[in-house]
């Protein structure tokens, strides 16, 4: 029942990483810098009008760990500050966020619409699970074509659905332009935030209605823990009665949001929290009782991770795009997919949406396709061969063969996911020595030898590329 609304925001991005939303240890609390871990699966209650009290939403305070934990509370103040958001959810898993956001939504019958370029385990959970429960997902090939969404949208349509910095491709999203074909369809847009972190973009300021994360991701950026959050942003009218509405039954377009709720004496979800509402739906009967509950302990270590954000960030987007010019320039190198290079078709959109930086999560294709790749791959010894990103150290991996198996030849050609192309995470390693990994395994590839390589005896030299983290 805990609420996180975060209040005001009178400090830097870097500043509210490290400060926003912090509790306190409470009456008879040891003042602890660091957020606790309460490791409790429950909560004492004083006494028995307490217990009562804290059932029934006179008190606030704790209860049951899947319900609310204090160390939880502080990582969700933290995010919704981060996000300008109003509250944030967390919840075991970036999945699990995305399934407890469009089951606070919809229900049977009713109908999404989503990018194409969503993240395969989202696509899955769209077409499959939710597919099965009588939630049925159209995809939008063209995002950034508002006719496309236009003509994918239903009556029973009741939110579209994006990622802000696809991937592998890079292919960014015009967020204002989809939110408002959402709008103007009274619908929210959902955007999954994972690859741009809160630090180079908060889609809420460019009118998403609902943020979510993995924050297994970069929001924690070691690697350790997964996690994954839902953010509720201002401005949309959740009891708003619609042309599409209006179309589709004359009935409201969330009516688990309008009707009179028995869990709170017969008041709606609307007329009880108002802008809250989807927050305090979602996570009272979605997250609660679908159970997703992230540990106090992996919570704890996500917060530590937020702490050091915008660091890495900054770190990981200069460092990647060095990398993405020189791999440019590499004759074995057929393409790179990074929209910080001018060449690149989503460059305006970068310096609209992603001024500070890009991101650190691309990819490249090689001429040599799936044989050259795999020699690539297997010739990297600084990078790690993982199906992750975001993390401190770097990363690569073949999505042809792994992450986008279960697509069809003809769906990858259209994705643009060639048997050549090789995607990067890009960690907090000093640039020379990736720059200097890559191009080894650029060499050991038998694509065109890169117009830099050392002369053969040479110590392996970093190529002549300026280390972002110096200049
Ligand atoms: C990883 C990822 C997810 C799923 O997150 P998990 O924490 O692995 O469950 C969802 N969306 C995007 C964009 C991701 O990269």
């Amino acid at each position: 029942m805990t609420r996180t609304t975060p209040a005001g925001q009178p400090h830097g991005f870097a500043t509210r990483q490290v400060h926003a939303g912090r509790g306190s240890d409470g009456p008879g609390g040891v003042n602890a810098r660091a957020t606790p871990i309460y490791l409790s699966a429950g909560f004492v209650f004083d006494d028995f009008d307490q217990a009562r009290d804290r059932f029934g939403g006179a008190d606030d305070g704790f209860t049951y760990t899947r319900i609310g934990n204090p160390t939880n509370s502080s990582v969700e103040r933290r995010i919704a500050a981060l996000e300008s958001g109003r509250e944030a959810i967390l919840v075991g898993s970036g999945q699990a966020a995305v399934s407890v956001a469009v089951l606070a939504l919809l229900k049977a019958g009713d109908h999404l619409v989503s990018a194409n370029s969503i993240y395969e385990g989202s696509r899955g959970l769209f077409v499959e699970n939710l597919g099965r429960l009588g939630i049925e997902t159209s995809f939008v090939a063209e995002h950034n074509d508002p006719l496309a969404w236009e003509l994918a949208i239903r009556p029973s349509t009741r939110a579209l659905f994006v990622e802000s910095i696809p991937n592998p491709k890079n292919d960014l999203v015009d967020l204002a332009l989809v939110a408002g074909v959402a709008h103007r369809h009274g619908i929210p847009l959902i955007v999954d935030n994972t690859f741009a972190t809160p630090y180079l973009l908060r889609p809420l300021e460019h009118g998403a209605d609902v943020v979510v994360h993995s924050a297994s991701k970069f929001l924690a950026g070691h690697g350790s823990v997964l996690g994954g959050a839902i953010v509720s942003g201002d401005g949309f009218d959740w009891a708003g009665q619609t042309p599409q509405a209006a179309h589709a039954s004359g009935a409201p377009l969330f009516p688990h949001l309008t009707e009179p709720a028995h869990a709170l004496g017969g008041a709606s979800y609307v007329e009880r929290f108002g802008p809250d509402a989807f927050a305090v739906y979602a996570r009272d009967v979605v997250a609660s009782r679908l159970g997703p509950t992230p540990s106090p302990l992996n919570a704890f270590l996500i917060e530590q991770g937020i702490e050091t954000l915008s660091l890495r960030v900054d770190r990981q987007s200069a460092t990647a795009l060095a990398i993405a010019r020189w791999l440019d320039e590499q004759p074995g190198v057929e393409s790179v997919d990074h929209a910080g290079l001018a060449s690149n078709p989503h460059h305006a959109l970068a310096e609209r949406y992603l001024p500070v930086g890009q991101g650190s999560v691309f990819s490249f294709t090689l001429a040599g396709g799936a044989d050259a790749a795999r020699r690539f791959i297997d010739s990297v010894a600084l990078f790690t061969r993982m199906t992750h990103l975001g993390d401190v150290r770097s990363l690569i991996i073949h999505p042809a063969s792994t992450t986008h198996a279960y697509r069809s030849a003809e769906q990858l050609a259209e994705a643009g996911i060639w048997p050549g192309l090789i995607r990067l995470s890009i960690g907090v390693e000093d640039a020379g020595d990736l720059l200097a990994d890559l191009e080894q395994a650029l060499e050991a590839s038998g694509a065109a030898a890169p117009a830099t390589a050392a002369p053969a005896g040479a110590p392996a030299a970093a190529p002549a590329v300026a280390d972002p983290a110096v200049v």
